[in-house]
């Protein structure tokens, strides 16, 4: 039996109710609070589990190989963990399954003209919009990883035009993709809704600036389910103010939770969410964190780990 401690910086709470979970994921070994193991425990300590670890607490293991994230995003812990302690991030299944749900949601939303008809019904008008058909319609998927290409394919299934955008060159079914630098542009150019599934890193930071926003077509629509850093704020409200951009859905922010006095509260051409797209599911996620930590121990097989030099 091993000790498998569970490093967080969460609630008292929802830690406990974390580690229960893991435990019964993992009843071969001990899955446990650090603050409980004796220091010669923590020398032996070769894998942890995290979820916003204490970067500290990370320090007291001289011989951790790896640690298990059970978050998607790494970009924190990409910046915190030394280079020689393997990161791998949560791949799950029913992450997928959420994410693309939400991703529907967002773009039938748009697609649908919901907006809009909120306006009208706050202003008491009825107004009967002309409907696109989806098959007129251009979604660009930005990011066809685990998330993106599962709602990229779910889009192409609803009969939308989808293009997808990612560093390296994809071959998926249905979609037209494209990748590297150059291609941004032209897809972008081409979108009537820009839908972001990138992970945060030195490249996507700020990738969507004033210049590329600008490129935008007119009456396009972008929804923002990766990171808030990736969309420049100031160019998002700029292109948002002037028309260029007609409406933006924000799950994800610079600053977490959203400061109350942040413009994107009160803008009529912003749909605010609380982070809420694809959250961790406990039970899917300890059983996929528990599996990945005994095939360690049993075969000394370390899963894919996330690349340090690319971020994600
Ligand atoms: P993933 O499997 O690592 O996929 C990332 C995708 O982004 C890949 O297609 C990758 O290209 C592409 N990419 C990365 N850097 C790029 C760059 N510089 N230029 C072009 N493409 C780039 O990640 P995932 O599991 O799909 O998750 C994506 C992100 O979703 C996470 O990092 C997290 O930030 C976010 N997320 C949000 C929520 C929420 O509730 N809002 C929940 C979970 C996750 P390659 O395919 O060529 O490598």
């Amino acid at each position: 039996m091993s000790v498998v401690p569970f490093l967080t910086t969460m609630a008292d709470a929802e830690a406990d109710a974390w580690r229960a979970e893991l435990q019964s994921a993992l009843p071969e070994h001990r899955v446990i609070d650090p603050g409980s193991l004796s220091s010669s425990e923590a020398r032996g300590v070769e894998v942890a589990i995290v979820a916003n670890p204490d970067p500290a607490d990370l320090l007291r293991f001289p011989a951790l190989r790896w640690v298990q994230s059970l978050w998607a995003g790494v970009e924190r812990l990409v910046t915190v963990l030394p280079r020689e302690i393997g990161i791998v991030r949560l791949v799950d299944p029913v992450l997928g399954q959420t994410m693309t749900e939400a991703v529907l949601a967002h773009v039938l939303f748009l697609h649908r003209q919901m907006p809009d008809y909120l306006a009208q019904q706050r202003a008491g008008i009825w107004r009967q919009l002309d409907q696109p058909l989806a098959s007129e319609r251009t979604i660009a998927v930005l990011g066809l990883g685990e998330l993106g290409t599962l709602a990229a394919r779910r889009l192409s299934a609803c009969g939308f035009r989808v293009l997808g955008w990612s560093r390296l060159k994809k071959d998926v079914d249905g979609i037209e993709t494209h990748a590297g630098g150059e291609a941004l542009r032209q897809v972008i150019r081409q979108a009537d809704i820009v839908v972001v599934l990138l992970p945060l890193t030195e490249a996507t930071r700020g990738l969507l600036d004033a210049e590329l926003l600008d490129d935008v077509l007119p009456g396009a629509s972008i929804v923002n389910v990766g990171r808030g850093p990736i969309i420049e704020t100031d160019a998002l409200l700029s292109a948002l103010d002037r028309g260029a951009l007609k409406h933006a859905i924000l799950d994800v922010f610079d600053e977490e939770p959203l400061p109350a006095d942040h413009a994107f509260w009160s803008h009529p051409s912003v749909t605010v969410m609380p982070h809420v797209s694809a959250p961790t599911n406990m039970k899917s996620a300890s059983a996929i964190a528990a599996k990945n930590v005994q095939a360690y121990f049993d075969h000394g097989r370390m899963p894919d780990l996330v690349d340090r030099a690319a971020g994600y």
